[in-house]
């Protein structure tokens, strides 16, 4: 299976084109993401890094965490992306898809700081943040020792 999927922000300056093994996608709860969508969660779906085009523009870089960095855009400041230093995949946001509907909810992750109050219990998959094997790999790569995190434990 592999899906085309094409996206940008709000403001039309980026555009990007990413080519998927399947329609899964996640929830973060961690404090990072709470910030940078300003919102409660955020929703990703992962990708090869390689498998995604950017087509128009290039997203600005955010270094949310000695851990990784966030993309978005200059102009209208849509979030696009999440990436763990030196990582082969990144993730994009479900909602700069062109159509989102073609995503589906796999797993929560970071639920070690989800905001209880505005979650509805789904029945899918709950992880922390250990449990993400690129986390724990950018983790050892920058010395082992966790972001400080302004609440919560997994501040990426
Ligand atoms: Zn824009
Ligand atoms: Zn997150």
């Amino acid at each position: 299976m592999s899906i085309e999927l094409t996206g940008g922000c709000q403001c039309g300056a980026i555009r990007y084109r990413a080519r998927v093994a399947s329609n899964a996608a996640y929830y973060c709860h961690c404090r990072m993401c709470q910030r940078a969508f300003g919102n409660v969660f955020a929703t990703f779906f992962n990708v090869p890094a390689s498998n995604v085009a950017w087509e128009r523009g290039e997203p600005k870089l955010f270094r949310s965490s000695k851990l990784a960095h966030r993309g978005f855009c200059a102009e209208c400041g849509t979030p696009l992306s999440f990436q763990y230093d030196g990582a082969e995949r990144i993730d994009l946001s479900v909602g700069s898809l062109d159509d989102p509907r073609v995503m589906r909810p796999a797993f929560h992750l970071c639920v070690e700081s989800r905001l209880d109050a505005f979650h509805t219990p789904d029945g899918l998959p709950e992880h922390a943040i250990e449990e993400s094997a690129d986390y724990q790999r950018s983790l050892a790569a920058a010395g082992g020792v966790p972001p400080a995190a302004t609440s919560g434990r997994g501040a990426c």
